[in-house]
């Protein structure tokens, strides 16, 4: 028997299977280790790649996911991945691997989705694979775009002094999610009693249909800020804090009443039992961006609405802490914090 994957977990197995890979190519600016790889292919632009697999039964239950929002989530995600990266999509390739339980019109329905984000991100399909598959759907995407060397934002370029900046809202994806997995499981046991998402409707959005936030880029960039570190967050906001804190080799320190959490899922988290932050810091699939941005740019910051200050960058040895109203700390390098909130 062999090492379960899961005493490794995903980040240090990924890793452990590509560091032996070797560099021969110069125009490779970066490889493996953030939101998309970076490569200069002409002369101009960086290009940037990043490519998501979604499996069915892991990433999406189809049995409250409809087709056509699994197309354009499957797209938006990818294409998150180039905003975090400051840059601007222009392509993609879909693979997908099918069961035999998937009718050419569910396909069909699947690439409704795909055809609406492409069309409103302006980025062109270029190609894919299609396989058949035992069991349920597979969906494999490739994004590619560009951005000017001198506007790429890496998770590893946060400075101490940096404020720590939030776009939107979070939670409000992970309470979705609950709300449907809830409303999934009376169905199972009771099927004549039909949902109920009213006042909710929000909830279901963000976790059904994430749209990447390329509106903060330009916002930023028509205010004349460039961010430092950026990361778009897909798996919460504490552990993307961590992923730039361990790149930039700096410490953070975020204020809990700050973050930014809309009425909805704060009311959802206590029906829930847990607490509104516990959701915005742990639930991920908000796709909003985490950036950092010099401290000369407060004021214009101050300014934007859909932006939120959160906290600031430190020294590395001062770590990744969470301060709570009241002045306490919690070390958010661990999920310590977990029990201090709920
Ligand atoms: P994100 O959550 O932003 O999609 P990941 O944590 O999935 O980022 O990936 C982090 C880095 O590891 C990226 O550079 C990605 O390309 C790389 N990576 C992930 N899985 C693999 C794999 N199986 N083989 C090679 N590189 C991988
Ligand atoms: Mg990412």
């Amino acid at each position: 028997m062999g090492t379960p994957i899961s005493e490794l977990g995903e980040f240090r197995l990924i890793d452990r299977i590509t560091s032996p890979f070797p560099k021969f190519h110069n125009e490779t600016i970066r490889g493996i280790g953030d939101d998309a790889a970076v490569l200069k292919l002409n002369s101009e632009n960086y290009t940037i790649i990043t490519t998501d697999v979604l499996v069915e039964g892991i990433h999406f239950n189809l049995v409250y996911t409809p087709l056509k929002h699994l197309g354009y989530k499957a797209v938006a995600v990818n294409l998150s991945d180039i905003a975090a990266m400051n840059g601007t999509p222009k392509y993609i390739t879909v693979s997908i691997a099918l069961s035999a339980k998937f009718s050419v019109e569910a396909i069909e329905q699947l690439y409704s989705g795909i055809l609406a984000a492409c069309e409103k991100y302006h980025v062109e399909l270029i190609g894919g694979d299609t396989s058949s598959s035992m069991t349920g759907l597979m969906i494999s995407i490739t994004a590619i775009g560009e951005v000017l060397p001198q506007k790429v934002t890496y998770r590893s370029s946060a400075k101490v002094g940096d404020l720590i900046c939030v776009s939107g809202d979070l939670g409000a994806a992970y309470l979705g999610l609950q709300l449907l997995e809830r409303e999934y499981k009376l169905f199972k046991d009771t099927p004549e009693i039909q949902p109920d998402f009213s006042t909710k409707e929000y909830l279901l959005e963000r976790q059904l249909k994430p749209e990447p936030r390329f509106d903060i880029l330009k916002t930023l960039n028509d205010a004349g800020i460039c961010p430092h570190a950026m990361i778009d967050i897909s798996d919460g906001l504490s552990s993307e804090i961590n992923h730039i804190c361990t790149k930039s080799n700096v410490g953070a320190k975020i204020y809990a009443h700050k973050i930014p959490i809309d009425t909805v899922t704060s009311i959802t988290a206590e029906e829930f039992n847990m607490a509104p932050e516990t959701a915005a810091l742990h639930g991920g699939e908000d796709y909003e961006l985490l950036f950092t941005v010099n401290a000369d740019h407060l004021n214009k910051l101050l300014t934007i609405p859909s932006i939120s200050i959160i906290g600031m960058i430190t020294e590395a040895h001062e770590g990744i802490k969470l301060i709570l109203q009241g002045g306490n700390e919690v070390d958010l390098s661990t999920k310590g914090w977990d029990a201090f909130l709920s």
